[in-house]
Formats: C-alpha cells, structure tokens, sequence
C-alpha cells in the first residue's frame, strides 16, 4: 500500500518515465495511447503511466501515488485487487484462459443479473460497443423497421449508426459526428435533446412507424451526470419505454455505465423498478466484467429469441463469455453486497459535501450531479442544473484543467475531462478520502483562478 511519505511528497512531482513512455507510445500507437481520453489533452500535460494499483491507489512508473477517482471508468466497483476478484480470477486462470465451448462459469454470471434485473434473456459479448450494436441489430431485425432514436450527448460506444450528431432540425436526420462514418449510417438514427419530452414526442409522430427502437443511457454519465427528469409525474424512462410501446418500437436502456454500480440492479433498480414498466433490452458492461473485458445485452425472452441460433439475427464473438472474465465479474457481482452500496453512497455525499464547500469558498460558479454514487461536477457559470448535453457544453474546460492538474500534482486522479464522472469503490477508505478533502481547497483555489469570468464566453 502506499506509504504515508507518498502523500506528502511536494507538489511537484516527477515524471520523468511516464513522459518516457508516453514518447515510446506515441511513436507506435495514435496519440500514444488506446483509448482517447487517456491522452490528457483536454486537460494538458502528460498521461501518468500506471505500474499498479491496489485498493483506492494507483501507483505510477515513477513511485507517484494517487487516489484514483476514475476507477478504470467505472469496473473497478470493489477497488483494486479485491481479494474475492483476484482469487476467482487467478483459479479461473489456473484451468485454462479460453477454450470457445460453453461454462459453467458464464452460466453462473447470466443467471446472476437476470435476478438482478428485468431482463429474462441475457446474451455475454466483450464490451459495451459489442453489446450495444448488437442490441441495435437485434432491435431491427426483430422488428422489421430501421430507424434509431438517441439523446445527443449520450454515449453507447463507437458504433457507427450511433456516433451521430443531430442534423439541422428535431426530427431530421443525423449526421456523422466522427468521419470514417458514412452518411448512410447515420441517415437512419435521430438525435434527440435529452430530458426533452416534446421532442420524442414530434419524432415519434412524425416516424414512429419506421423506428426501430430508442437507446438512451439509463441515466447519462457520459456528458457528465444528467439524471432522467420527470415528466407527467413518471420518470423519463418510463416516459420512454411507454412512446416506444404505443408505437411498436423497443425500448434499450444502456446500463454499460450505471448497471450494478447505482444499486445493485443499476438505475432501473432506483427509478425503473417501483414505477412497474421494464426497458425491452437493456446492456451491461464495465462493472459486470470486474475489470476484464465482458460486457452482455438481454430483455425481452420473445425480443431475444430472434437471436442466432434460434433466430435469423446474427451476433457472435470468439472470446464471448471468456472464462477469466465471467469469473471476474461474477466475483464482483457477488462482493458487491449492500454494504458496499451504502459505503459508496457515504464516500459520494462526503466528497460531494465537501466539493460544494469548497468551490463555494473559492468563489467557484459549480453544480454537482448525481445518480447513487456516480457524480459529476459542472462548472457552469450560472451554477444552474444540466439537463442535456447543451447545458453540459457550458461548463468551464479552462477551469476543470486547472482543477485536474492541481489535484493531480496533490495526489488525486480525477477524470481528465470535464463531461466525466467521478468514480468510486468500495475500496475508498478514510484515508483515500482524506488525500481527497485536503486536496480540494487549493484545487479549488486554482479553477477559481483560471475560470472564464462569466460574460466572457
Ligand atoms: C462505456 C460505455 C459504453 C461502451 O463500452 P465499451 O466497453 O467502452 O465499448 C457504452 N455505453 C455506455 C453508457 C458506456 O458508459
């Protein structure tokens, strides 16, 4: 673990072999790293190079350590190294890694969230793209229609069809938000304002007899925390899943993000389950594969069952289901008992407790978002609530850099963007969570120094 001289190291910190790597990286891979996000460049300088990680910590290539509020973006539900997770994953190692015929172990991880959740069919894939495209497919060719709704600023991974801009008007079609993705993937998906009830509305009216299905993020993290708003005293989703239903359309509520780490059924377990209406499928990814890669999307056994081999819509994957992975995940689900839920809802309201006071000191226009224990902090300069993506892209870049960097150089990770949320584990101690505290006030300091002075922008 991390010794206490660590924590108090001065500011400053070296580097020196992560630039290194970093260099080495960048020289064989785009933008040295594997995922874009990790490159740092919405905040600057150089990605800090992880050697290990234990519990709340990781640990650097150049001894500096960090409390690690990314928490791999979400998996890492139980912290780093839980010992249930690795003692299942090291047995499952000990047997072999992959053999492509079916387990007892990917048996045992489908049986577990079909309790957890509604859905009654459950198909194992390797992350939350695979899962999502598949549902799309499976959603078409289950219904005979083409067309795809979704909320701007939600993320389902980079599936062509989904990464998607909206086009001029609210029911016009999307345009490609990445090139490499033709016009005809997205002439077929509407994009949507998130929390906008009338606009589902006329996109429904106007083509709800060619829609396929709707996905949204059961609740959005990925434009940071946008909770689902209430419309006609009923949830959004639930708004959701009955225009879907009237219009013969299937309802996908992605919970890649949310599933298992909200609550141990995810966000339809905290706004879906007491309102009595089920999502028609749903995906799950990062914390169900307890750091490995699996990830899984279910519903509706009728809906299901037009998958091969029973039904005519093909989806397959070499590695679906790995054995290491299942073992992986079905350890985390199995850990992730309902005192680690409490324990991640009372690290959550202490670190947001604590963000508000101290942004607040520091002068620092701010509004916290939450969903459980997944939050995010806007920087907007009015301070109001974010209830889409465009209130989202108010706030303050400049300001979250200068945030990053001075938590960075005093021992914390946060997420280096500012349309993240902060993640934290069951592993987040008071110790981890002190580094946290006594970090805030001079990064708040710091933002407050580097915001844009409202009217400016
Ligand atoms: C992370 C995420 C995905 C994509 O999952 P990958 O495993 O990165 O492909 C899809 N949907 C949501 C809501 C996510 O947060």
């Amino acid at each position: 673990m991390t010794p206490e001289s660590d924590l108090r190291r001065a500011p400053a910190r070296p580097v020196a072999r992560s630039e290194r790597l970093f260099a080495r990286g960048r020289a064989v891979t785009p933008g040295g790293v594997n995922s874009p996000v990790r490159a740092f460049n919405a905040v600057g300088g150089t990605p800090r190079f992880v050697a290990s990680a234990e519990g709340p910590w990781l640990t650097d290539v150049d001894g500096n350590t960090y409390v690690d509020l990314i928490c791999s973006w979400g998996p890492m539900l139980l912290g780093h190294q839980h010992p249930e997770v690795m003692a299942a994953i090291n047995a499952a190692v000990a047997r072999g890694t992959s053999y492509g015929t079916p387990t007892e172990g990917e048996v045992a991880l489908v049986e577990e969230i079909v309790a957890r959740t509604p859905v009654e069919r459950l198909r194992l894939v390797s992350s939350g793209t695979e899962a999502t495209m598949s549902a799309i497919r499976l959603a078409r060719g289950f219904t005979g229609r083409d067309l795809v709704v979704k909320f701007a600023g939600c993320y389902h991974g980079h599936v062509d069809s989904l990464l998607a801009s909206a086009g001029s008007g609210l029911t016009t079609f999307a345009i490609p938000g990445t090139p490499g993705v033709p016009e005809s993937s997205t002439a077929l998906t509407l994009v949507l304002p998130y929390n906008d009830p009338a606009a589902v509305r006329a996109a429904f009216a106007e083509h709800g007899d060619r829609i396929a299905c709707l996905i949204t993020e059961a609740a959005p993290g990925n434009m940071g925390v946008v909770p689902p708003t209430t419309v006609d005293g009923a949830g959004f989703n639930a708004f959701l899943a009955e225009t879907c239903r009237a219009h013969g359309a299937l309802f996908i509520s992605d919970e890649v993000m949310t599933g298992f780490r909200v609550s141990r059924s995810g966000q339809w377990g905290t706004d879906g389950a007491h309102e009595g209406w089920a999502p028609d499928l749903m995906t799950f990814g990062k914390v169900m594969g307890g750091g490995l890669p699996a990830a899984a999307f279910g519903g509706r056994a009728d809906v299901m069952s037009a998958l091969a081999p029973d039904g005519p819509v093909y989806q397959a994957g070499t590695l679906s289901g790995n054995p290491v992975a299942t073992a992986a995940g079905l350890a985390t689900l199995q850990a992730a008992t309902d005192d680690v839920y409490a324990h991640l809802d009372a690290v959550a309201d202490t670190l947001r407790a604590a963000v508000a006071d101290t942004f607040s000191a520091a002068g620092l226009p701010h509004v916290i978002q939450s969903t459980g224990s997944m939050f995010s902090v806007f920087l907007t300069p009015d301070a109001a609530p974010v209830t889409d993506f465009a209130g989202a892209q108010r706030t303050d870049v400049a300001a979250y850099g200068a945030l990053f960097h001075s938590m960075l150089d005093q021992g914390v990770h946060l997420p280096p963007s500012a349309y993240e949320a902060w993640f934290v584990s069951a592993a987040h101690d008071d110790r981890a969570v002190q580094v946290v505290l006594d970090a805030l006030p001079a990064a708040a300091e710091a933002a407050a120094r580097a915001a844009t002075t409202p009217g400016e922008n």
